[in-house]
């Protein structure tokens, strides 16, 4: 055998996956993800994507699954938890007691929330003040442009949608870092020290109200503003969950366009990728399901995040139709638990190793393992269950990499997997590399982007 054969059968191929493309993938790849770029653009809260994704899938024959109604093969069916989560369903030929096969990933991002009291005026200057959500590096939040968006519950029990900054000709909201001049001192904290959790106050106004010989003459016109426009007094914020986030819109980065850079791709570019994929399947062996998840950022908690019985209870309005237990559906469900993961990035070279790191246009990461520490935290993959994927994958043709999220001892992270696999379900972690996750912008490229679909699309329909 020449030594060139025996290369290519012993050795793992670590091409680019533009080599390795298809003839006629690259087409696919750029319209899918100008779907994927507008959307992202459009649907920039977990509330705005939830209930984008439900129009989306209203408008391709998903209809409200109501308990208690029968289901045959092909029907699409969903539910919206409390407005920030989205569960969908294409129910297959096979009854749900032969498993269901379960695209997980969380819709919520890291973001700055605001305060229950927030407006505050001191020195002529009207801020409103945050209590960041999710693993931010606090630094990256200031002197840039944010916009503010949400929901107030008026006294009156009545549900306004907030949104400044969006609309062109809006203004925005920003953090105005400290001068370089006056940064000395500044300058010499660690870099988690330099912008304080309490210094993420956003400038919100600096005119006083005119006519007025009271205190507070900037935060009253400002508050008047706000009334004006949503009918909202200083006391209705303490009903509200209003959120600062980049105001930046969803773009091609690089000279080339080969790569995306936007808010909130962690996970929403696995989320697109799971709801698209379900979008376009046809009817399937097993159901199919996309579970779109709130809260992931802050440990899954609460009544819209991975650890709350919304889904066994959606999951179970679909098995009680067909006289069959939750348990047993469960026992033989697959998830792949869809969610980003960190992208090898040469300038920050000393934090990864490179023979077990995902790279931009390597295709979409598979995670064995998460978690730090020694794996904690983590729901381990199995060999059998890595071993069937990687079959399903090579038979579809979609490009992979193993992904393993930084040097041992450097850091870590989890997913909603070990949540998923908690309730006897088969569960593998896979997701798009991020360049600058969690940051304002963070940054994917294309191949992966279309690969993440492709491989959910495949899960789908094996
Ligand atoms: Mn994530
Ligand atoms: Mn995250």
């Amino acid at each position: 055998m020449k030594q060139e054969e025996l290369r290519k059968q012993l050795l793992l191929d670590r091409s680019s996956g533009y080599d390795r493309l298809a003839p006629g993938e690259l087409e696919r790849m750029e319209t899918y993800c100008d779907g994927y770029k507008a959307f992202l653009n459009s649907a920039r809260t977990e509330r705005e994507w939830a209930s984008q994704a439900a129009a989306l899938a209203e408008a391709e024959g998903f209809r409200p699954f109501v308990p208690g109604q029968t289901l045959a093969p092909g029907d699409k069916v969903y539910t919206v938890n409390r407005g920030k989560a989205v569960t969908l369903a294409v129910i297959g030929s096979d009854p749900l007691d032969h498993g269901a096969v379960i695209g997980a990933a969380h819709i919520d991002s890291p973001r700055l929330d605001l305060k229950p009291s927030p407006v505050t005026e001191q020195d002529g200057l009207c801020t409103l003040k945050t209590h960041y959500y999710g693993g931010i590096r606090k630094y990256q939040w200031v002197s840039i442009p944010l916009e503010l968006v949400g929901v107030v519950v008026r006294a009156d029990g009545e549900r306004v949608n907030v949104s400044i900054g969006r609309d062109p000709g809006d203004p925005v909201l920003t953090i105005p870092d400290l001068l370089p001049h006056l940064g000395d001192k500044q300058s010499k904290k660690p870099l988690y020290q330099g912008i304080e959790g309490e210094q993420l106050n956003l400038l919100a106004g600096s005119r006083p109200y005119p006519d007025d010989d009271g205190s507070d003459r900037v935060k009253l016109a400002v508050l008047a503003l706000l009334h004006e426009k949503y009918g909202i007094t200083e006391a209705d914020f303490l009903s509200a969950e209003l959120s600062a986030i980049p105001a930046l819109p969803v773009g091609d980065v690089g000279l080339d366009r080969s790569m995306i850079g936007g808010y909130g791709q962690d996970d929403r570019v696995c989320a697109y990728a799971a709801l698209r994929a379900l979008l376009d399947i046809g009817t399937p062996r097993r159901t199919c399901v996309a579970m779109l998840v709130d809260k992931e950022e802050v440990g899954s908690m609460g009544v819209t995040g991975m650890q709350s019985q919304a889904f066994d209870t959606f999951m179970d309005g679909l098995c009680r139709a067909q006289n069959v237990s939750l348990r047993d559906c469960f026992a033989r469900s697959f998830c792949l638990s869809a969610d980003v993961t960190a992208a090898y990035d040469p300038n920050f070279a000393e934090v990864f190793e490179r023979g077990n790191a995902s790279y931009l246009n390597g295709g979409v990461g598979i995670c064995k393992y998460t978690g730090s520490r020694g794996k904690s935290g983590s729901s381990d993959a199995s060999a059998e269950l890595v071993g069937c994927i990687r079959r399903i994958f090579e038979r579809a043709g979609v490009i992979w990499q193993m992904a393993e999220l930084g040097k041992v001892d450097e850091g870590g992270g989890g997913t909603i997997a070990l949540y998923m696999a908690n309730r006897d379900i088969d569960t593998l972690d896979a997701g798009t590399p991020v360049l600058a996750m969690h940051s304002p912008y963070e940054v994917t490229a294309k191949l992966d982007c279309y690969m993440t679909y492709r491989c959910m699309k495949a899960v789908f329909e094996a």
